[in-house]
């Protein structure tokens, strides 16, 4: 167990280490980010230290092990060999085992086939004839994915019987692939869970997202769920917590369909932008509850104490009209701003708190009178 006091070490430097960072320091324990890049603006001035070199970099992983009690990750996109370096050292949770089925949808896809969990039907594409077939295999209708590196819908097409598949797998461009079958949901949902050293497990409010272009657009908690299906989605995280023999936070995403039932999507290896609500709406953040588990601590209490909408304060927003006066106005919503300079497309630049009955209203006020 790690008390505070003790040195938190962050593979990632990111808005999730920067959230990390300032609930690490509040709790009283130091933190050291190796961002993995040249930059790392959203933890600069936050962490007690940033080390903004390449994860090949051998001085720097010396430096990072000698400078920490134990090590997380922000992000998954890093390379297996490292994250094992510094588990071997130094201890990181998520083990990075549990990271590496995360960070691949092959991988990903096929452990959740093996653990009996439901997902879309999919297939793994190497060619444009195995695109062809799986088209059709799969209905005639799909989204094809990168296996590795993907996020924000970044590296997925989507498509349908009757395409030029030369042409789409040339564009495409990536060597492997994961092609799904075309889910027509009726709601995306997601649960955020941790699971501590000694198994012990934590679950939040099942959250129901709706997005823009791909990206995370507002999260709704409570979700507008019956109890059957939140049961059902509490059990399956439960399931693959367990099944990933997983020591931190996780998110898990899902789609709840009609016709398909209820399936997973995908699961972060982290804290997740789902997530967020925790921050001001329930007991213990989400962002509290990783260093717990991490640090080997009880986990905290994931009561939701009001009803919230966590609203993506996407690029468009900030360059709308008066952003700041307005969200500033509202005296029960929090916000949390990232630190990044740049706010092009639909970049994530920060995020707002509504709380209380009529959120959801605030949210979309807001919204409508910055875009429209
Ligand atoms: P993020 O990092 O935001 O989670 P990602 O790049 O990992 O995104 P996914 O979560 O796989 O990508 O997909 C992004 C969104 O695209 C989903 O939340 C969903 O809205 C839509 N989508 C993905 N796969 C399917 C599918 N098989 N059927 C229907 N919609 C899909
Ligand atoms: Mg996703």
């Amino acid at each position: 167990m790690i008390l505070p006091g003790g040195t938190l070490g962050i593979l990632g430097g990111g808005q999730l280490g920067r959230m990390l960072c300032l609930e690490a320091r509040r709790m009283g324990y130091r933190t050291v980010v190796w961002s993995g890049s040249e930059v790392a603006e959203p933890t600069q001035g936050v962490a007690d230290e940033v080390i903004c070199k390449p994860f090949s970099d051998q001085e720097a992983l010396a430096s990072f092990i000698e400078q920490v009690d134990v090590a997380t990750v922000e992000f998954e996109n890093i390379d297996h060999e490292v994250l094992k370096t510094v588990d071997e050292k130094v201890g990181l949770y998520p083990r990075p085992e549990a990271v590496a089925i995360c960070q691949n949808r092959e991988r990903e896809k096929l452990f959740l086939q093996e653990q009996g969990i439901p997902c879309a039907p999919f297939r793994v594409i190497e060619s444009a004839c195995d695109l062809a077939r799986g088209v059709e295999a799969l209905g005639g209708k799909g989204v094809l994915k990168t296996a590795a590196f993907g996020y924000d819908g970044k590296g997925q097409v989507r498509v349908h019987s009757g395409m030029d598949w030369e042409q789409v797998w040339d564009d495409f461009d990536f060597p492997r692939a994961v092609l799904e079958k075309w889910i027509p949901f009726e709601r995306e949902i997601s649960i955020m869970i941790a699971r501590a050293a000694d198994g012990e497990i934590a679950i939040y409010d099942v959250a129901e997202n709706v997005h823009r272009e791909h990206v995370l657009d507002y999260s709704q908690i409570p979700a507008q769920i019956d109890e059957q299906t939140a049961q059902k989605a509490r059990q399956l995280a439960k399931k693959l917590a367990e099944g990933l023999n997983y020591r931190g936070i996780m998110g898990v995403e899902f789609f709840v369909s009609e016709a398909d039932g209820l399936l997973v999507n995908e699961m972060a290896p982290r804290p997740h932008n789902s997530g967020h609500h925790t921050m001001d709406a329930c007991v213990t953040s989400q962002f509290e509850q990783q260093l717990r588990a991490v640090t080997g601590l009880k986990l905290g209490s994931t009561q939701l104490l009001t009803p919230v909408v966590m609203l993506n304060l996407l690029g468009d927003l900030w360059r709308g009209q008066g952003l700041c006066e307005k969200l500033t106005q509202d005296g029960a919503t929090k916000w949390h701003v990232y630190g990044k300079s740049s706010k092009e497309g639909l970049r994530k630049c920060g995020h707002a708190n509504f709380l209380g009955e009529d959120a959801l209203q605030r949210a979309q006020e807001l919204k409508k009178s910055i875009l429209s």
